[in-house]
């Protein structure tokens, strides 16, 4: 690995970065989907808005099978910033090589 003073991105600095984005990084794709609800008479069973969007985190598992979980609304915000933190933690780490 050659490093120079001139570097304008030095290595320390991209090593600090990757270990806090590390910290939060959640690996996976995200769909979000609208549903129907089990109540008779709801607006989602007409012509209405469904309910939604439902966050889905989908992954590929253990053998290479797809999985994935659903993500309560209290932790929406958290779980899409921690799936960014993983596209920053790749592109750190591409630049790091
Ligand atoms: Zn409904």
């Amino acid at each position: 690995m050659k490093q120079t003073p001139q570097d304008p991105e030095p290595r320390e600095h991209l090593l600090r970065e990757i270990e806090q984005l590390a910290r939060r990084a959640l690996f996976g794709t995200i769909s979000e989907t609208y549903r129907t609800c089990g109540t008779p008479g709801c607006r989602c069973h007409r012509k209405g808005p469904k309910h939604g969007p439902h966050l889905y985190i989908s992954y590929q598992g253990q053998k290479g099978k797809t999985t994935g979980y659903y993500v309560p609304k209290v932790i929406q915000a958290e779980v899409r910033a921690s799936i960014e933190a993983w596209s920053q933690l790749q592109d750190r780490l591409r630049r790091l090589v």
